[in-house]
């Protein structure tokens, strides 16, 4: 096991619902440890390059607009294997499939959008995470 930092963002649906607490302690209760948090309002620009691969989705302009319904909180998070960790606590894309007790069958829209508005977004590799975490976060802005 390595120890690693993954990229998440709490959605504007975990900001409204004053799910952000809530959220992270689930995270800080794993042992994992915050290195970067801030909240910021993210650009067409940030979201077609962190989007790029639903880009061509029909439902790429709805998650555009979801993404800026209000500024997200980015989180730089650290611990052994958080990366899948995170993901596995996070549970499936669609909220409606995800387990009671993932945050996204706890808190994920049980409606008609919940494959999009389900709370936070998780970097899903190694590769991803380095990309991710260098785009929402500055130099300086990650503690050592
Ligand atoms: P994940 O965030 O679980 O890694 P994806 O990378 O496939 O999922 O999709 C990115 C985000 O786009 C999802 O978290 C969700 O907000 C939105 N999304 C994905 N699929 C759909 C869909 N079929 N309809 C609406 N929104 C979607």
């Amino acid at each position: 096991m390595a120890t690693e930092t993954t990229l998440i963002l709490f959605k504007p649906d975990a900001v409204s619902k004053g799910l952000v607490g809530t959220v992270l302690s689930r995270y800080e209760n794993e042992g994992f440890k915050v290195k970067g948090l801030k909240m910021m309002a993210l650009s067409d620009e940030i979201l077609a390059e962190h989007y790029s691969h639903i880009a061509d989705k029909p439902f790429f302009p709805d998650v555009r607009s979801f993404m800026q319904e209000s500024p997200v909180v980015a989180l730089a998070l650290e611990g052994e294997d958080v990366i899948s960790r995170v993901r596995d606590l996070l549970g499936p894309t669609d909220s409606k499939e995800a387990a009671a007790g993932t945050i996204r069958g706890d808190f994920g829209d049980k409606g008609g959008d919940a494959k999009m508005r389900n709370v936070c977004h998780a970097s899903d590799s190694p590769e991803a995470a380095e990309a991710e975490l260098k785009r929402f976060f500055n130099p300086g802005e990650i503690v050592a």
